[in-house]
């Protein structure tokens, strides 16, 4: 059987304190494993991120970080392009730093492409440009792009794929929630279907792939378009359902982390691994 792994993304909302007191306040609920968030920006210097990777690691919390949500690898203004570049080089050098084992990132937006294929090349090219321009020392990372929510976002399944065949050092980040409100409810609904997506993953990528699988979980609303916000496991009327995609987990025996992006974050974590374990 292979492992699975849970934890929240960012802070968890029952716990006051610096960052780096984060996993050993997880490893006492019962958790192991952190998304960072430099959502807002990379702004954590050197030292502080060391200090958390050495916590993480005597804690035995596995560390991921997601990158600055302000980013569009697709764009065709080259100053945007530019900074997102600028912006994920940063992320990768905190990522090492703190021995994080991904920096998950939101590629970017099809407007202003002739066609899909345009943006996907684009970003293809802005991938390889980070992992260009990273110092030699960053190694430990890898780029990670994100299932997204929206249909006017870049990554679908196919896409993540696509975009990690072509770029070296690259894993994809499975939103489950995404692919739910990406496809308006339709997807995310059997353990058949579930293990049809890990088992793409696996063929398309290889066995790194899902060695392990990075993922997000949580309820999520969804609208024409796709995502319209994230949901707590206990309320009613919200998919997808946690049971379909453990049982997929368990099922084709990956190693897996789950990261909680529930309004309750850790809560929502220690509540899919209770889940899961029984
Ligand atoms: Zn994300």
């Amino acid at each position: 059987m292979g492992r699975l792994r849970y934890g929240p993304a960012g802070k968890p909302i029952t716990y006051k304190g610096p960052m780096e007191g984060v996993p050993r306040y997880l490893k006492e609920i019962g958790l192991d494993a952190l998304e960072y968030e430099a959502v807002r920006g990379v702004r954590i210097s050197e030292e502080k991120a060391r200090e958390l990777g050495a916590e993480a690691e005597s804690n035995g919390v596995l560390l991921s970080m997601h990158a600055p949500y302000y980013v569009n690898l697709s764009s065709p203004d080259s100053s945007v392009w530019e900074k997102s570049i600028r912006r994920l080089v940063e992320s990768m050098i905190a990522a090492e730093w703190m021995g994080a084992y991904v920096v998950v990132v939101h590629t970017g937006y099809y407007k202003g492409n002739k066609s899909k294929e345009e943006a996907i090349k684009r970003a293809i090219d802005g991938y390889a440009r980070v992992l260009e321009e990273a110092p030699g020392w960053v190694k430990r990372p890898s780029l990670s792009p994100e299932l997204m929510g929206k249909t006017s976002q870049v990554g679908d399944i196919d896409e993540v794929i696509a975009i990690c065949q072509q770029v070296d050092r690259c894993r994809p980040t499975v939103d489950w929630a995404h692919l739910y409100a990406r496809s308006e409810g339709t997807a995310v609904r059997s353990v058949d279907e579930v293990i049809r997506v890990i088992e793409a993953l696996e063929k398309n990528l290889g066995k790194e792939a899902v060695s392990p699988l990075h993922t997000h979980f949580s309820k999520i609303e969804y609208g024409k378009g796709g995502e319209r916000m994230h949901h707590t496991l206990s309320e009613k009327g919200y998919g997808p359902e946690w049971d379909i995609v453990c049982k997929a987990y368990l099922e084709t025996g990956i190693d897996g982390v789950i990261i909680s992006e529930s309004p309750i974050l850790e809560k929502d974590a220690l509540l899919m691994k209770e889940e899961c374990e029984k």
